[in-house]
């Protein structure tokens, strides 16, 4: 897929580099059409992106990140069952000795989500068989739906590390004081020894003046706690 090749050339300018993402398997075919002849190629498309993995740590990457939209959109949709996201998330990170993440959102499509539902509780039960698989889980919570059912982030098993997507990727900067707001609220349903705070997806649709704004004012109010 390139992703380790691209790990191994900005390692050399920057060495502290440690966490790569890669898209799941039904990520890797989500554009290839036709959509049936796509679906067909689904074991080898898992098959693809678990060698990658394994390239990744072989190049020194510490922790991978299995950024899976289409495993969220569908599970929240009602499209793939539990044990089916379980063994998509497994097979893909199969086998390989780094700190392994999921990356859970509903897509960004101009600033839009994928799909008009949405929540969180969606997502745990097939979240809540991951220990042993992953060892840390992102979930996307800033929609207000997702936002709504922020409970159930304290169903992640205690084994995983959990990363709270607090910072709305979609909308004007927030304040330093809102964000605070919301890690104190995830604070009541997952210890701070397991909790990490990030955006609720990536930045690559925003402009650099959002990106820097946002992750400026996160990094100050994670500072707070
Ligand atoms: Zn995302």
């Amino acid at each position: 897929l390139g992703y380790a090749e691209a790990f191994r050339r900005e390692s050399q300018i920057d060495s502290s580099l440690e966490k790569v993402s890669v898209p799941g398997p039904l990520e890797v075919l989500a554009h290839l059409r036709p959509v049936e002849k796509a679906q067909a190629q689904l074991r080898q498309a898992i098959a693809i992106v678990n060698h990658e993995v394994q390239l990744l740590a072989a190049a020194g990457a510490c922790e991978v990140q299995l950024d899976i939209p289409y495993i969220a959109v569908y599970s929240v949709v009602g499209q793939l069952s539990p044990t089916q996201a379980v063994d998509l998330i497994a097979q893909s990170l199969a086998g390989v000795k780094v700190t392994k993440t999921i990356h859970c959102c509903l897509g960004d499509l101009g600033s839009k989500p994928a799909i008009p539902v949405h929540n969180l509780n969606a997502l745990m039960p097939f979240v809540k068989q991951l220990a042993g698989i992953v060892d840390k889980v992102h979930l996307e919570c800033s929609h207000p739906g997702q936002w709504a059912d922020r409970a159930c982030l304290r169903d992640v098993p205690k084994e995983l590390e959990v990363i709270a997507g607090v910072v709305d990727v979609k909308t004007p900067v927030e304040t330093t004081d809102e964000i605070a707001d919301h890690i104190r609220e995830v604070l009541r349903f997952v210890e701070p020894e397991r909790l990490w705070i990030a955006p609720s997806c990536g930045f690559g649709r925003r402009t650099t003046d959002i990106a820097i704004g946002k992750l400026s004012r996160m990094v100050e109010a994670a500072r707070r706690f």
